[in-house]
């Protein structure tokens, strides 16, 4: 079996459509724009990157952007009042603080300071609360990516055994309570997990967000299954020259696809859908915050 390659990039493409479409839609009908506010802290270059593409695909969708970049020094008491002042700012629906944040700012009270429903990354408390609960919140965007992508891809997921790898509050908890919440049968593995193997070969799905390179073996897919790879590692690869490297995920790429029946590649699978589930979010937040059913 070869499997079908998940086109994370044209997926995305066809979300942020879905975005414009609505942002359109919500200032003909209600003059409404949504406004989406990023905070960088420090000069972290991948951080950077990834915020300069937010911001350019938050014009292309036709919303608001505000770019705040603050100093690697910044106290956590200033961070937090910017943080609060975006929260009582009405154009401003969406507020995302860049993660990781330099070592001398306590994450969890900046997260824990933006209004929950501004929280277009599903990471405060709350929304972690409701997602684990009544469901309702703001969903973070790497799981609602992942979670968009297979419903595309199988449909129902109803009575599927899914297997999710790794366990952080970013990444692994969401997909497994989202995966949940589409009734699947799901199992959570991590670094204590034994016989990981067996896990994989028993799951009709299988997300990897582990972080180490290609760790979960082809042989050991179950042949048809879907696999989200979620990893992003950066590998050397001589082949290319001296220095050189390239990017691989926590799934042996060809030896997978060669089992599975769907898979995402890296690059271009999962990594493209955060922004655009970034930019969905943060129609969802305008929308309920004028109590606008699009
Ligand atoms: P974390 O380091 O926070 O979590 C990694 C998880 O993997 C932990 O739960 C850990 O278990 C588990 N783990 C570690 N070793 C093993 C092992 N040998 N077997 C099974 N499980 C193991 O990483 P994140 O969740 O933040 O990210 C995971 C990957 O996803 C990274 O490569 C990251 O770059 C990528 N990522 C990609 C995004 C995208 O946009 N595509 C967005 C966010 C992340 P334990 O809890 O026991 O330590």
């Amino acid at each position: 079996m070869t499997a079908r390659i998940i086109d994370g990039k044209a997926f995305a493409q066809t979300v942020r459509e879905g975005v414009a479409r609505d942002v359109a839609a919500l200032a003909a009908t209600h003059s409404v724009k949504p406004g989406l506010a990023v905070i960088i802290v420090g000069y972290d270059p991948a951080s950077q990157v990834y915020v300069r593409n937010k911001v350019k695909q938050t014009a292309e969708v036709g919303m608001n952007g505000f770019h705040f970049e603050l100093p690697e020094d910044t106290a956590e008491a200033d961070l937090i009042s910017k943080v609060k002042e975006l929260n009582g700012d009405p154009a401003v629906n969406g507020i995302l603080v860049q993660l990781p944040l330099p070592k001398h700012i306590n994450e969890a009270a900046v997260v824990g300071a933006i209004a929950p429903a501004k929280d277009v990354d599903g990471l405060h408390v709350v929304n972690t609360g409701l997602l684990a609960s009544s469901g309702g919140g703001m969903v973070p965007c790497t799981p609602l990516g992942c979670i968009l992508m297979l419903k595309d891809t199988l449909g129902d997921l109803t009575g599927k055994k899914a297997l999710v790898i790794g366990r952080s509050i970013l990444v692994g908890k969401p997909v497994a309570q989202l995966l949940l919440s589409e009734n699947c049968t799901v199992t959570i593995a991590h670094s204590r997990t034994k016989n990981l193997a067996g896990e994989v070969a028993a799951a009709d799905i299988v997300v990897a967000a582990v972080g180490i390179p290609e760790m979960v073996k082809g042989d050991w897919v179950k042949p048809g299954a879907t696999v989200i790879d979620v990893g992003i590692n950066r590998v050397p690869a001589p082949e290319r020259g001296e220095g050189k490297t390239r990017l691989v995920g926590d799934v042996e790429f060809a030896a997978a696809s060669k089992r599975a029946g769907a898979i995402t590649p890296v690059p271009g699978g999962v990594g493209p859908m955060t922004i655009a589930c970034l930019l969905k979010n943060t129609v969802t937040a305008t929308c309920k915050q004028h109590n606008i059913d699009l």
